[in-house]
């Protein structure tokens, strides 16, 4: 048997340039060695989504963007994680054996606490524990993600390694798979690419919207003239050049370093790489929109067989802890 592949994310809406460099792109690669499970992770987005009105519209966009991307869904199992409750059983079942002070040192659960001290709900907490259910309810050995998701991962090893321990060899220790870019910065240049920063790049944009928005984007900020040398090392338009075309890069980069080339030009340049490489997944999301049905076709087929697996893990699980 392939070794299994899982990996989630939440249903926030389009996919960015961050979510497609970081992960997306190892999710269609990964398909050709692995089994691979894509999940997508609604009941996670109640931690912080308060406006719940977008949640099913949300599902399909970003559904739409998998399988423009290149999942496909006769090899890979793609559905919505609500859709197989197994993983709330298991996500209570390992919680029994989480020690509270592992999850209250989670860096992301006290950042989230600081940006909504008014709703730091239980789930927040209980957020690392919910993820290593969804991933070991199917015994998934890799993990594509991007490099923020690390500490979350680590948690994960350790619930499987201490549950492991009381109750026997049953899960396998997932491991992360990151891409060539797992930290893509957003066009402010300083912080990742996150669509609640805003200062994301929707790979779904149209090519004259993905040409405004790239000219958004913060560049060298002591070059003030046309005439004035930048420095390519801090400017994310260079970096992000190089996600694109390595050798267009550093030409430009030495352009940019003798003022020969100005940062609205080479945004222009970039928007277009963009828009070239993007091209073939824009032909395939709107042939994709003009069939919601089959979009939901594939999420019911993917939650069918999702859930033979999770019930034999369940009932194991339940078993070992002595339940059954
Ligand atoms: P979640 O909140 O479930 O992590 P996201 O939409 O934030 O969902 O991320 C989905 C995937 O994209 C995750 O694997 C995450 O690590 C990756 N990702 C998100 N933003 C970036 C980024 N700026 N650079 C690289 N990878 C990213």
């Amino acid at each position: 048997m392939r070794k299994r592949v899982f990996s989630g994310a939440r249903p926030t809406g389009r996919q960015h340039l961050g979510n497609y460099l970081g992960a997306l792109q190892n999710y269609v690669k990964l398909q050709d060695e692995y089994d691979c499970i894509y999940c997508i992770v609604d009941i996670h987005a109640l931690t912080t989504v308060e406006d719940v009105s977008n949640i099913q519209n949300n599902i399909y966009e970003m559904t739409l963007d998998w399988l423009a991307a290149g999942i496909d869904p006769k090899r890979s199992i793609t559905f919505v994680q609500s859709h197989v409750p197994e993983v709330m059983e298991l996500h209570t079942l390992l919680s029994m054996v989480t020690p509270l002070s592992w999850l209250l040192r989670v860096p992301t659960f006290k950042e989230k606490a600081k940006l909504q001290p008014h709703n730091v709900n239980y789930g927040l907490v209980g957020y690392p524990v919910l993820m290593t259910a969804d991933i070991v309810l199917y015994k998934a050995e890799a993990i594509p993600v991007g490099e923020d998701q690390l500490p979350h991962l680590e948690l994960a090893r350790e619930i499987v390694r201490r549950f492991n321990s009381l109750f026997g060899p049953t899960f396998p220790e997932p491991e992360a798979k990151l891409t060539s870019f797992p930290m893509v910065l957003g066009l402010d240049g300083k912080q990742k690419m996150s669509k609640s920063l805003d200062n994301h790049i929707e790979i779904a944009l149209s090519p004259e919207e993905t040409v405004k928005r790239v000219r958004t984007a913060v560049t060298d900020p002591a070059r003030q003239y046309r005439t004035d040398p930048g420095n390519p090392g801090i400017c994310n338009i260079h970096f992000l050049h190089g996600y694109f075309n390595q050798t267009e890069q550093q030409r430009y980069a030495m352009m940019c370093r003798k003022a020969e080339v100005g940062c609205v030009e080479h945004k222009n340049v970039l928007a277009d790489e963009i828009n070239k490489a993007l091209a073939p997944f824009h032909e395939r999301r709107a042939a994709l929109a003009t069939n919601p049905q089959y979009v939901k076709d594939v999420l019911a087929d993917g939650a069918q067989r999702a859930q033979v697996v999770a019930r034999e893990t369940l009932v194991e699980v339940k078993k070992k802890m002595g339940l059954l």
